[in-house]
């Protein structure tokens, strides 16, 4: 088959490699039928994920067909078309009980070694290195997905894999970060990155019963696709974006904030001025840092969601201002499967359509072409979807 293969840094190509195979009774073989290129994928891109081997298949969101359910499987067969979360669970231990998914502990067999090396150990994704399980992911024409009655997430009849495609992660990873702002009546959200998961977090806030949501980026088009969705936005190469929010919010800053970027405000390169923290806020270069912007724009008992992904020791985080506001923080890889039916419903009844962030379509031997344009946010892209 082919499949979207990382080779190095900034080189991905389309290999042909062989077919997965059923490997354990509960597992499933899924047909491609669409999957997206992500911004956690650019960070493998990249280089920033270690422990990546050359040749490697790419991919945490994809839906498809089921092509071959192994001896185990009870739910799902040949020929149901099914969404499959980018977080891989068993169902049954501990966590998974807990409606905590994206904490399994039974889906990374290298855990142990990882715990080793890192004094903690993450769950498994899909197509995100053997840190997270080694598993080959699915921007690909076909995927073995393991706990195939967990994770396959049956699509009723007559909806269109654009419609349904980001439950894979992005809509839920949108919407977990703003649940996690425990958002009340007359809230103000500030919302940094206007990418695919920023834009799912306004539009989530506003689902949620946030009054306002004001964004922040510098891509003009990223902006612009914030304020159709009722944002107020800033710029923050035109203005500084700690100062303009709290002058919006009458001196009191945002009731929370969602640090919807990660780690590509720091660059592993980043040598931040750490005499104060209002200037600690900026990079030499003048970019904000987002996370820390954000725990010193929000208002004293406020809330801090971070579902942009960091690695390591990347920041500093102003605890002082953490503890002196009492804010609370809350992160976390999304628990997609806790997720999928409310956030299907709400596309049902017409209170989201997830095809708005979609600017291109290309076919997956063009992958590669793909990353170039969202990593560099050529041609306006702002969401890549693959068609194997
Ligand atoms: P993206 O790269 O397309 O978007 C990031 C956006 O942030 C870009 O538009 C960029 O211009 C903007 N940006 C950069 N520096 C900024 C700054 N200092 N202030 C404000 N905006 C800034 O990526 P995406 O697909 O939207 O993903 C965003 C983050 O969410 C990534 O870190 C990704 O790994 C993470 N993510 C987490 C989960 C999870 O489960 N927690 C799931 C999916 C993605
Ligand atoms: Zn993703």
């Amino acid at each position: 088959m082919k499949a979207l293969c990382w080779h190095g840094a900034g080189d991905v190509r389309v290999d042909t490699v062989n077919d997965p195979k059923i490997l354990n009774p509960k597992d499933a073989i899924i047909k491609v039928t669409s999957t997206a290129i992500c911004g956690s994928d650019l960070h493998i891109y990249d280089g920033y994920i270690p422990s990546m081997q050359s040749g490697d298949i790419l991919g945490h969101e994809f839906m498809g067909e089921v092509v071959e359910v192994g001896s185990e499987v009870k739910t799902l067969k040949v020929g149901d078309r099914v969404v499959i979360p980018f977080t891989i669970a068993c169902g049954n231990c501990f966590f998974c009980q807990k409606d905590l998914w994206s904490l399994c502990d039974n889906s990374n067999p290298n855990a142990w070694m990882i715990e080793k090396m890192y004094g903690h150990s993450p769950s498994g994704l899909f197509g995100y290195s053997h840190l997270f399980g080694g598993y080959a992911g699915g921007q690909a024409e076909y995927v073995r997905v393991p706990f195939a009655d967990v994770g396959g997430f049956k699509i009723p009849d007559g909806m269109s894999d654009e419609q349904v495609l980001f439950l894979t992660d992005i809509f839920p990873t949108g919407y977990m970060a703003a649940e996690n702002c425990n958002i009340e009546p007359g809230d103000t959200v500030a919302v940094w990155g206007c990418g695919p998961v920023g834009q799912f977090a306004i539009r989530s806030a506003f689902l949620l019963g946030a009054e306002r949501v004001i964004a922040i980026d510098r891509i003009p088009e990223r902006l612009q696709m914030a304020q159709q969705g009722k944002a107020e936005v800033l710029n923050y190469e035109e203005v500084d974006a700690g100062e303009a929010l709290k002058e919006m919010t009458g001196g009191f800053g945002p009731d929370a904030c969602i640090d919807a970027v990660g780690m590509e405000a720091h660059g592993t390169d980043a040598i931040a001025l750490y005499d104060q923290i209002k200037q600690a806020v900026r990079l030499e270069t003048g970019r904000p840092l987002a996370l820390r912007q954000a725990i010193v724009a929000c208002r004293k008992g406020g809330r801090v969601s971070v579902p942009g992904v960091y690695g390591g020791f990347i920041d500093k985080v102003p605890m002082g201002a953490v503890v002196n506001k009492a804010l609370t923080l809350r992160s976390g890889q999304t628990h997609v499967h806790r997720y999928l039916r409310p956030l299907l419903e709400h596309i049902q009844n017409g209170k989201i359509d997830p095809t708005f962030v979609i600017t291109h379509r290309l076919k997956l031997e063009d992958a590669p072409k793909g990353y170039d344009i969202f990593k560099h946010k050529k041609d306006n892209c702002i969401k890549v979807v693959l068609n194997p």
